[in-house]
């Protein structure tokens, strides 16, 4: 039988001998033949070493198992991580189903390779199924070496106009209306291709340049915003703001200017906020959150449940509609977990008067778990990515030729299938 998994050096490790022989046994009915074995996370490190330095190469694949004495599952990830271990991981364990759950986000966090985690005993086929999604999975590895930008590309990218505005649909859930679109920032770089905000937003901050790239986005939005409301489309655009840009005291009144030179309602403007550093300025961040809120902006907390993003924000910032953020989401169907925290979340935001999102819906079952708690908009590749404005101008275009169409979207109106997008309060000719 062939190997699922291309590169087949396999190191398991357990510190029970059954264990491994039944793994052992399990993996070679798959087709696996090079197959090593070890009974603690030391002897595990040791073997790594020994086979890094040797001619052979490292192990594309290491079981783990989290209970063992000594070195137990949890610091050899954190080892692996540490030594650039950049093969799979599977996690296996006799573990309750939460501990799993927690060593899997630890070893994600910690960057590894991880397909998956196994409870004992392993059920052949989820093995397979775990060993399958490796094949299809690519390896994040190269992704993650970004490189970091200087402030005189971020200044000469700002100058050339190299960033460019996506439109990711917000939908409402109940009626599976599109009511609006999150704005995220692209570098169109004339090198590197389309780059995320992730790999700039931070070297963006730290060169102070991030007031300036919040300029760009917020015209660019008012301007495409105004476009597609002369067009008949009326969305409602969510921006997002680091926690440095609030330290800005002249953001409030940018804003007002800016959306009246495009005739953009400030009431149809979202401020969405993450906290994912301390805010380094907290009386500035509160007198520009109260100022934008007195102007008539909404204002988000993006990520919810994350950083720093937390009940403490809630309780001190004028907030209007609060995000779930997207780990709380997908997959929350299947796991009890998940589930209790989203609700919860969604209960208390209701609770304190303020609309709410879910983001990361990435299947039915999301899309289903959000609905069944109540939760008003929903966001996710499920609906769709984020697109350039002109092709979330073109995708509702034939809605604007004939209304009708628009209102009866087939891929919406039939149940269990993507919902689609339709537009809310469409100027019906
Ligand atoms: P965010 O505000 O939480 O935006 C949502 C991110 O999740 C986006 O990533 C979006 O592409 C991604 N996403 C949407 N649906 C799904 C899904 O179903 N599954 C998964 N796995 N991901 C999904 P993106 O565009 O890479 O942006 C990353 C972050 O960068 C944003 O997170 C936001 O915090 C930040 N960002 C984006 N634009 C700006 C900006 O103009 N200014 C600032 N300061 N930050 C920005
Ligand atoms: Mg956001
Ligand atoms: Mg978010």
């Amino acid at each position: 039988m062939t190997p699922l998994f291309v590169a087949q050096r396999v190191l398991l490790v357990d510190d029970e001998a059954f264990v491994l022989k039944l793994l052992a046994r399990q993996l070679q009915n798959l087709g696996y033949q090079q197959l090593d074995s070890c009974d603690s996370g030391l002897a595990a490190l040791e073997r790594l070493e020994a086979t890094t330095t040797a001619a052979a190469p490292p192990f594309d694949l290491i079981f783990c198992d989290l209970q063992m004495p000594g070195m137990d599952g949890i610091e050899l990830v954190r080892n692996l991580a540490l030594r650039g271990y950049a093969g799979g991981l599977v996690l296996v364990s006799g573990e309750p189903g939460r501990t799993l759950q927690t060593a899997e986000r630890l070893a994600r966090a910690h960057g590894l390779n991880l397909l998956g985690a196994l409870r004992k005993p392993v059920d052949p086929g989820l093995l397979r199924e775990v060993l399958t999604r490796h094949i299809a999975a690519p390896q994040r590895a190269t992704e993650r070496a970004a490189p970091a930008y200087s402030a005189d590309e971020l200044r000469q990218a700002l100058a050339q106009r190299q960033f460019v505005n996506h439109y990711q649909p917000k939908v409402e859930l109940a009626s599976r209306q599109l009511v609006g679109a999150e704005v995220l920032v692209r570098w169109d770089h004339p090198q590197h291709g389309l780059v995320g905000p992730d790999r700039f937003i931070g070297a963006a901050e730290e060169h102070g340049l991030i007031d300036e790239l919040l300029k760009t986005v917020l015209v660019s939005a008012f301007e495409d915003g105004r476009a597609w409301q002369q067009a008949g489309l009326v969305l409602t655009l969510a921006v997002n703001a680091s926690m440095d840009n609030l330290s800005w005291l002249g953001l409030p009144d940018f804003v007002a200017e800016q959306a009246a030179a495009q005739q953009f309602p400030l009431t149809r403007l979202v401020l969405e906020v993450t906290e994912s550093r301390l805010m380094t300025n907290p009386l500035a961040a509160i007198d520009t959150l109260t100022r934008l809120r007195l102007k008539r902006i909404a204002l988000s907390i993006d990520d919810f449940g994350t950083g720093h993003s937390s009940l403490t924000q809630l309780r001190d910032l004028p907030f209007d509609e609060l995000k779930v953020d997207r780990s709380f989401v997908h997959g929350a169907a299947a796991d009890p977990a998940l589930r209790s925290i989203l609700e919860s979340s969604l209960t208390m935001a209701r609770q304190l008067g303020m609309s709410t999102v879910g983001e990361g819906v990435e299947d039915l079952a999301d899309w289903g778990v959000l609905r069944q708690a109540g939760c008003d908009l929903a966001q996710g590749y499920f609906i769709a990515k984020p697109m350039p404005a002109a092709d979330l101008g073109r995708r509702l275009a034939p809605a604007q030729r004939d209304p009708a169409a628009g209102l009866r979207h087939r891929s919406l109106s039939r149940p269990g299938t993507r919902p689609g997008t339709r537009c809310r309060n469409q100027r019906s000719r």
